[in-house]
C-alpha cells in the first residue's frame, strides 16, 4: 500500500469473549497495530468484548467499543463510525470469520470499507515477537519452530512429489498414511507411528520446493527472526492442521518438549501457534487479503504456569459475575471491572451474551457468591444491583462503592 493511498480512519476487530474454561485468542499484536497507525496519524476504532486484554487498555485506541465482534454490532459500528478501511488479521479466528461474513453480506461494500492486509513477513515476525513476549512475563519458557508451507501454486507441486515418495513406500508406513494420499498427504508429516517416522526424515522437505514468492518470502521472513534474538528451529514437517495456511507456520511448544518422549505429538502440547492465511478471503468470495493470525492454548499455559510458579500468576477462581445488559451498561462495565481488579477480587464476565438468562447462567456454572447485574437504567442512574448468589436476595448500591462493599461482605463471609 503506498503512503498516499493510507486511509484516515481505521478498525479494527479484536478477538471474541475470553470465557473461562475455554481457549482463548490473544490480541496483543493488535495493540502494537494501533500504536503503529497512530504514529502515521490515523484514527483507530476497535471492537473488543474483553476489557481484560491489552488492546482496550486505556486511549490506545480513539474509539474503543466493547461489544460483541459479530457482524450485526460490527455493521452498526461501521454504520456509525464510517471508517476508509478495516482490520480483520488481529483478532483470530472471531474477526476473520465477522469480516468474511460482512464481506458477503455487502456491508464493505455498501460502505466503502477496504480490507487491509499485510503482505511483509515481518508482520509474521512481530507475532512471533509478541507471543514469545507473552509468554516471557508468564515465565513460561518455549521454543519456537517454524515452516514454510508454500502457496497455491507451488504446494500442489509438492503434495505431488510427497505422495509419489509416500506411494514407492507404501508397504512401510502405518494404514493411515496409506489412506492420505491425496489431499490429506501433508498429514503424513503429523504421523507418530515409529515406523513412519523413519520414512518421514527421508522425505523431501518443502522449503527446497517452494516457488519464487515463497522463497524469498520465507527467507526475508527468517531475517527478520534472527534479528529478534529469541530461540527458534526451522521445522520442515511442521504444517498444521488447517488447509488454509499458506507460506510460514509456526508453533509454540513447552521448552523441553525435546525430551519428551517420542509418542508426545506437537497437538497435545502445543501452547500457541498460527500462521499466514492470505487465501482465505479469496477462498470464501472476497477479494484477495493478505492476512495472519496465532492463538493460544491458555488452558495449557496455565497449566505451565502453576508447574513453574504454584503462587503466582494463577488466574482465581471468580468470585463475582458481573452480567450487563445493554450499552451504556457495557460502558460503565469497565471501570467496575477495574475497580474489582484493583480490590483484587477476581472477577468474570461474559460480554458476548447478551441476555440476563444465559448470563446467569455463567455465573451459576462458575458458582460465584455474588453478581453484579447492570442495566441501562442502572446505568443512568449511576447504581448496580448486588445479587447474592446463594440466597437470591439482590440489593442496589451505587456503582462507585459496589467493589468495597462486595470486599467487606467476603471477609464477613
Ligand atoms: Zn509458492
Ligand atoms: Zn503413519
Amino acid at each position: 500500500m503506498n503512503k498516499s493511498a493510507f486511509p484516515k480512519k481505521v478498525l479494527i476487530l479484536g478477538s471474541g469473549a475470553l470465557k473461562i474454561g475455554e481457549a482463548g485468542e490473544f490480541d496483543y499484536s493488535g495493540s502494537q497495530a494501533i500504536k503503529a497507525l497512530k504514529e502515521e496519524g490515523i484514527k483507530t476504532i476497535l471492537v473488543n468484548p474483553n476489557i481484560a486484554t491489552n488492546q482496550t487498555s486505556k486511549n490506545l485506541a480513539n474509539e474503543v467499543y466493547f461489544l460483541p465482534v459479530n457482524p450485526y454490532f460490527v455493521e452498526k459500528v461501521i454504520a456509525a463510525e464510517r471508517p476508509d478501511a478495516i482490520l480483520l488479521s488481529f483478532g483470530g479466528q472471531t474477526a476473520l470469520n465477522c469480516g468474511l461474513e460482512l464481506d458477503k453480506k455487502g456491508v464493505f461494500k455498501k460502505y466503502g470499507v477496504e480490507v487491509l492486509g499485510e503482505e511483509s513477513p515481518i508482520a509474521e515476525a512481530q507475532v512471533i515477537q509478541l507471543f514469545s513476549r507473552i509468554f516471557k512475563s508468564l515465565n513460561v519458557k518455549v521454543l519456537v519452530e517454524v515452516n514454510s508451507i508454500g502457496c497455491k501454486r507451488c504446494r500442489p507441486v509438492y503434495k505431488k512429489l510427497l505422495s509419489a515418495y509416500y506411494r514407492a513406500r507404501s508397504r512401510q508406513v502405518c494404514e493411515d498414511c496409506r489412506k492420505r494420499s491425496g489431499a490429506n498427504i501433508l498429514r503424513v508429516l503429523d504421523c507418530k507411528e515409529e515406523k513412519c517416522q523413519i520414512i518421514k526424515r527421508g522425505a523431501p522437505p518443502i522449503v527446497d520446493h517452494l516457488c519464487e514468492g515463497c522463497r524469498n518470502h520465507f527467507k526475508l521472513f527468517l531475517e527478520f527472526i534472527e534479528g529478534l534474538d529469541l530461540p527458534f528451529t526451522l521445522n520442515h514437517y511442521l504444517v498444521r492442521g488447517l488447509d488454509y495456511y499458506t507460506r510460514t507456520v509456526f508453533e509454540f511448544l513447552p521448552e523441553d518438549f525435546g525430551k519428551m518422549d517420542d509418542e508426545t505429538s506437537h497437538a497435545q502440547v502445543a501452547l500457541g501457534g498460527g500462521g499466514r492465511y492470505d487465501h482465505l478471503i479469496e477462498i470464501l468470495g472476497g477479494r484477495p487479503t493478505p492476512a495472519l493470525g496465532a492463538a493460544l492454548g491458555i488452558e495449557r499455559v496455565i497449566e505451565l504456569m502453576k508447574q513453574h510458579s504454584p503462587e503466582e500468576g494463577v488466574e482465581k477462581r471468580p468470585l463475582v459475575f458481573l452480567v450487563q445488559l445493554g450499552e451504556l451498561a457495557k460502558k460503565k462495565s469497565l471501570q467496575v471491572f477495574d475497580d474489582f481488579v484493583k480490590c483484587h477480587i477476581p472477577i468474570a464476565e461474559s460480554f458476548g451474551k447478551e441476555n440476563i438468562k444465559s448470563q446467569l447462567s455463567i455465573a451459576n456454572k462458575l458458582q460465584v457468591t455474588y453478581a453484579l447485574i447492570l442495566g441501562h437504567k442502572e446505568a443512568l442512574e449511576g447504581t448496580i444491583i448486588l445479587r447474592d448468589m446463594v440466597s437470591g436476595k439482590q440489593e442496589t448500591i451505587a456503582i462507585s462503592d459496589v467493589a468495597r462493599e462486595v470486599k467487606k461482605r467476603l471477609v464477613r463471609r
